[in-house]
């Protein structure tokens, strides 16, 4: 397993997870508030997506594509519907939400990204005691759980308010960040 750069050279590893596929864990404990993680990639307009390609949404018709040439652990950082890991100033900045110990794994909740409405993962496997069984893009959240998310959300899902899809996919078979092509969830 290759070890890839991390934000600050030292925080983070990508390993197997138990979670899925790769992960991304922490060297040592980062505390509450530390910027941990930048998210990053090939910037990519919907249009221009294709199938089975591991990218993630970060505006109403912007993503950020994996970078095969220059791996990085944004690429590789799962979902849990209780993360450690948050857009807590709307930026592409990924922030502790909590202290987070050393070898834990990090994550961050896909529907704080995500606006997409063909994104859709079930059953989600996070294995959180709050698991919302699915996963699915912010606009797609009950009002309650989209309320809980905001804080954590990148900037342009914040003002979305409930009942209001961005119908703005040409992919019904767009897979989302960190789904490999041939995994089966
Ligand atoms: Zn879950």
């Amino acid at each position: 397993m290759p070890n890839h750069p991390t934000a600050d050279g030292t925080a983070l590893l990508v390993r197997r997870s138990e979670l899925h596929g790769n992960g991304v864990f922490a060297r040592r404990l980062i505390a509450a508030g530390a910027p941990v993680v930048l998210q990053q990639g090939i910037p990519l307009e919907t249009e221009e997506l294709k199938e089975d390609i591991k990218a993630i949404q970060v505006g109403p018709r912007a993503w950020l594509l994996a970078d095969p040439e220059n791996p990085h652990e944004s690429d590789e950082i799962n979902h849990s519907c209780d993360p450690n890991l948050g857009f807590l100033d709307g930026s592409l900045m990924l922030y502790a939400i909590r202290d987070i110990l050393p070898g834990e794994e990090v994550t961050f909740d896909y529907a704080s990204a995500m606006a997409d409405p063909h994104f859709h993962v079930n059953p989600c496997r996070c294995g959180a005691a709050n698991c919302r069984k699915e996963i699915v893009s912010f606009p797609a959240l009950d009002a309650a759980t989209q309320e809980k998310i905001r804080p954590i959300a990148l900037q342009y899902l914040r003002q979305i308010l409930p009942n209001q899809p961005m119908a703005n996919s040409v992919n019904p078979q767009l897979v989302g960040p960190n789904k490999d092509a041939n995994d089966v969830l």
